[in-house]
């Protein structure tokens, strides 16, 4: 990852846009940032300005995603549950085809629970974990080397050779998403499948709570997406074929009436959570996806 974009925060200074250079205006004032939205319509960033540096990020990973002293953080952010994940990958199944044995590669993977919900799914699944106590976990749970960086892995495997990779609520996190997403696009192999999930920013309490949104309080996210800006992001990383997928998970929890509110809220662009696929073509051209779902 790269270094954090200085800004100088002079109101008289023109603050552009990190994704597509067009000027962007403050959108709301957080405790340890401030958040500012680019003017462009077929863009509309939200980004962190500043990021937290280095130090104060590594201790907020700490605080918030594996405290050390076993303590449950202040801030609640549970990782998706196994059976969702399970939900995620029986209907990948249906939308991508069955890619037996094929190589899954889960970028910025915490402990590994995606990565052995994959192994369910037939997948040969290898993970890159930059927070060192996370990754020996990672390690431990599969049995397997999980790496620092694309840096390691390349070091030790080959490009152009995974079947599918996955960012799951993980390119918030990043500091420059789209160089992340280029370096990711030389390790599929042509005609690989990128899937990038990612909290929505314009969900019913991202739009009801503003700057009280969890989403926004946590301090380790630079980036704060709906589908327009998601996908602007991963297309300034060279991919061509985008697309939104709307699997219906299904919340264990959830009666009906909010299962199916669920659902119709894809429609209006205001579910919880944003999902893309991508593919990796050599070609230039903007091919689109060929529809193997039901939907
Ligand atoms: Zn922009």
């Amino acid at each position: 990852m790269g270094e954090a974009s200085v800004t100088t925060g002079v109101d008289s200074e023109m603050r552009p846009c990190p994704c597509c250079g067009t000027e962007a205006f403050h959108h709301l004032k957080l405790p340890h940032t401030e958040v500012l939205k680019c003017s462009r319509a077929d863009c509309g960033l939200q980004f962190a300005s500043e990021q937290l540096n280095e130090e104060d990020l590594s201790q907020a990973y700490r605080d918030v995603y594996y405290p050390s002293d076993g303590k449950a953080s202040t801030l609640q952010f549970p990782s998706t549950p196994n059976d969702m994940l399970r939900q995620v990958f029986s209907q990948l199944r249906t939308r991508i085809g069955e890619i037996e044995g094929g190589r899954l590669l889960d970028y910025g993977c915490g402990v590994g629970n995606l990565l052995a919900v994959a192994r369910e799914f037939g997948f040969e699944a290898e993970g890159i974990e930059q927070d060192p106590a996370a990754n020996q976990e990672a390690t431990n749970k599969l049995g397997k080397r999980t790496y620092r960086n694309v840096g390691e892995l390349l070091s030790l495997s080959s490009a152009g050779v995974f079947d599918l990779v996955i960012l799951w609520n993980v390119i918030e996190h990043l500091r420059e998403p789209w160089s992340d997403l280029r370096q990711l696009r030389s390790l599929l192999r042509p005609g690989g499948w990128l899937l990038v999930s990612t909290p929505n920013v314009n969900s019913v309490r991202g739009r009801l709570q503003r700057s009280g949104w969890q989403q926004y309080a946590d301090p380790t996210h630079f980036y704060y997406f709906e589908r327009r800006s998601l996908e602007r992001v991963i297309r300034s990383a060279g991919f061509g074929s985008i697309e939104e997928w709307k699997p219906r998970l299904r919340h264990s929890h959830h009666g009906t009436l909010r299962h199916l509110f669920f659902r119709f809220s894809y429609h209006l662009g205001i579910s919880g959570g944003v999902f893309y696929l991508s593919r990796a073509d050599r070609s230039p051209t903007n091919e689109s996806l060929p529809d193997k779902s039901a939907a």
